[in-house]
């Protein structure tokens, strides 16, 4: 094939809708709504690259879309096309299917630019606690100096800190440098949440937002907001990721969303992974300093965070089974009660909650019960939001991700192995978020102290002892 520079007398102008289209992403051919002409001329000219859906590695095949390479997760069928047995990946299967003989396309032209504004590109007024100020300071630094290799750092920030606005600065600065930002978060919720405020700060971005069922996936965006799912599509996109919550569910437990987050960035990007609750492979790199790290260890608000109880209330599931409540467990339910403050009570499982939430009820039949699976899950949370529900026994599905303003929350059989020392540091992370309502307390009903809740505890203790000691909370 001869370069394009060879034929000056026919000069190729290559088709800016297909650019804003495919730049950064990583696409199927029935994807791509353009003509087979459009796409044969661009891939003559260079500007576009394909490659089969799936690569065969040694005796093993791996999906370029998502990485994965587990063999139960790749699957073959007769190929009506080929004529022949295709393989196809199961993994991903939901965003179409991506077989053998699939061709994944990706624009390799000179990526788009977009009309950077003025200064009034941020539009916040607000002010940043001092914990933010400094992490914000620390972002924008690393981000200006971007382009010369990948950068990576950890923002550990307690619950409650203001992880949101703390972004802010460093994303002005990207865009006011003309790089493409990304915030991937793993939960749906989180973009719906996030996509406002962030509207509301940057009034002349445009933004994407990205989930299953969203109607902006062919939006060319500088600042794009998407559930860690979504950025399968991507490929060598974005300058600056934001990496939220990166030890949550399924975050940790999946590979191939790791892989979705390095396909979708550059060889240059800057990735801000943003926690609450770093995994103990996080924390050994921050402690020895191969990691950069930085610690927000106060709230907003500059209150410390509610430190947990222990209480030891016998075995417990004996008692339900003897149709009563432990008693301190009931006297803690009679309190809230009495007190009109709302309470979250977190059980190891489904079977559990359903077994106890009779006896609950007989106290008081408006309490209720929300899991997972529930169907009328939104609209309990919902209820709890306008106070038609005072208290609610839940799993850990309402661990992380939901503020009441007003709360307190008990663990009931806190020594189950599902609390892990991140779950009970979240689950105490829901009290005293509001700065109108900062405190509350945090009770650990168990049959038996675990090294998590030690942990969870020390760790809560270690962070009020930091913010302390850098004069970030108000005299208390
Ligand atoms: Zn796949
Ligand atoms: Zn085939």
């Amino acid at each position: 094939m001869q370069s394009k520079k060879s034929q000056p007398q026919n000069p190729f102008s290559p088709s800016k809708e297909l650019q804003l289209f495919l730049a950064g992403r990583s696409l199927l051919r029935e994807e791509l709504p353009f003509s087979p002409t459009i796409i044969e001329t661009h891939l003559q000219q260079g500007y576009l690259q394909k490659q089969s859906g799936l690569e065969k590695i040694q005796s093993n095949w791996q999906c370029r879309r998502c990485g994965t390479q587990k063999p139960h997760r790749i699957g073959s069928y007769p190929c009506a096309v080929c004529k022949k047995t295709c393989y196809y990946c199961r993994h991903c299967l939901m965003m179409r299917r991506v077989a053998s003989c699939s061709e994944l396309f990706q624009w390799t032209g000179p990526p788009p630019t977009y009309t950077t504004f003025s200064k009034k590109m941020l539009q916040w007024e607000g002010t940043l606690s001092p914990g933010q100020q400094q992490a914000s300071d620390s972002i924008v630094n690393r981000i200006a100096k971007a382009g010369k290799k990948a950068e990576k750092m950890l923002v550990w920030a307690v619950c409650g800190s203001g992880k949101t606005e703390l972004l802010f600065a460093g994303i002005h600065t990207a865009l006011q440098l003309g790089m493409r930002i990304c915030i991937a978060t793993p939960r749906t919720d989180v973009v719906l949440e996030l996509v406002p405020r962030l509207q509301a700060a940057f009034p002349n971005t445009v933004i994407a937002a990205l989930y299953g069922g969203s109607t902006d996936r062919d939006k060319f965006a500088p600042l794009t907001i998407a559930t860690t799912h979504q950025l399968f599509r991507f490929a060598n996109a974005f300058d600056v990721m934001i990496v939220d919550e990166v030890d949550a569910f399924p975050f940790s437990f999946d590979e191939s969303l790791a892989f979705a987050v390095k396909k979708a960035s550059k060889e240059t990007t800057v990735t801000i992974y943003l926690t609450a609750t770093p995994t103990s492979v996080w924390k050994r790199a921050c402690r020895k300093g191969t990691a950069s790290c930085i610690t927000i260890p106060a709230r907003f608000h500059k209150h410390p965070l509610p430190v947990p109880t222990l209480q030891w209330c016998g075995n417990w599931r004996k008692s339900l089974e003897k149709q009563r409540l432990p008693l301190n467990v009931k006297n803690w339910v009679l309190y809230r009660l009495k007190t009109k403050k709302q309470a979250l009570l977190f059980f190891p499982s489904v079977a559990s909650i359903k077994q106890a939430l009779p006896y609950f009820q007989a106290i008081d039949p408006h309490i209720h019960l929300v899991y997972a699976e529930d169907p009328l899950r939104k609209e309990k949370v919902q209820k709890m939001r306008t106070k038609e529900i005072m208290i609610l026994l839940t799993t850990t599905i309402l661990e992380r991700g939901v503020t009441f303003p007003n709360l307190d929350v008990a663990v009931i059989g806190a020594e189950n192995a599902i609390f892990t020392e991140a779950a009970l540091v979240q689950i105490a992370g829901r009290v005293g978020r509001s700065a109108q309502y900062p405190f509350g307390t945090v009770t650990f009903f168990h049959h038996g102290r675990t090294k998590a809740m030690l942990a969870a505890l020390s760790q809560i203790e270690g962070m009020n002892r930091q913010a302390r000691r850098r004069g970030w909370l108000m005299n208390d």
